[in-house]
């Protein structure tokens, strides 16, 4: 994708801090971080989203995501890490090109991730697990 941001970047056209990179990904620094060492893991085959990558590449970029999460842990003096991947605009994707966010956390960190629990009803949740069950080949 000759517009897309993150392939220049995941393919070295853009120069950026990359504190990773095998033949297929490169793991880069956040430009505006949520935390000090906050990564972002990029495939460096385009593909917009979760929906549109292969799935080979989707579960070999959550394995180079463990071992970034492994390294920020150590090197950050973490006490955990939060693995986050957003898919389409609802989601909160800004850049269309599939990307993990291995992000370290320490306990009283300023960093925020929070939804809000919805109630449903025992009828609704058998309804919701039957429609998604039902797609599952
Ligand atoms: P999304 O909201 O799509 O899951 O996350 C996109 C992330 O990419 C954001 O955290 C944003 O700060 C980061 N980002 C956007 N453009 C650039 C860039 O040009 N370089 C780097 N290193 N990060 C970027
Ligand atoms: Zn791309």
């Amino acid at each position: 994708m000759s517009d897309c941001i993150f392939c220049k970047i995941a393919n070295g056209e853009i120069p950026t801090n990359t504190v990773y990179e095998d033949d297929r990904f490169r793991v880069i620094l956040d430009a505006a971080p949520a935390n000090e060492g906050h990564c972002l893991v990029l495939p460096k085959k385009h593909g917009a989203n979760i929906f549109e990558l292969d799935g080979e590449t989707v579960s070999d970029a959550f394995a180079v995501a463990k071992k970034i999460a492994e390294a920020v842990k150590k090197s950050m003096n973490a006490e955990g890490v939060n693995i986050l991947q957003n898919n389409g605009e609802a989601a909160g994707q800004t850049v269309g090109h599939f990307h993990i966010h291995v992000i370290p956390r320490k306990s009283g960190d300023n960093v925020t991730i929070k939804a809000d629990a919805i109630e449903l009803s025992d009828e609704e949740k058998q309804n919701i697990c039957k429609k998604i069950s039902d797609e599952i080949s």
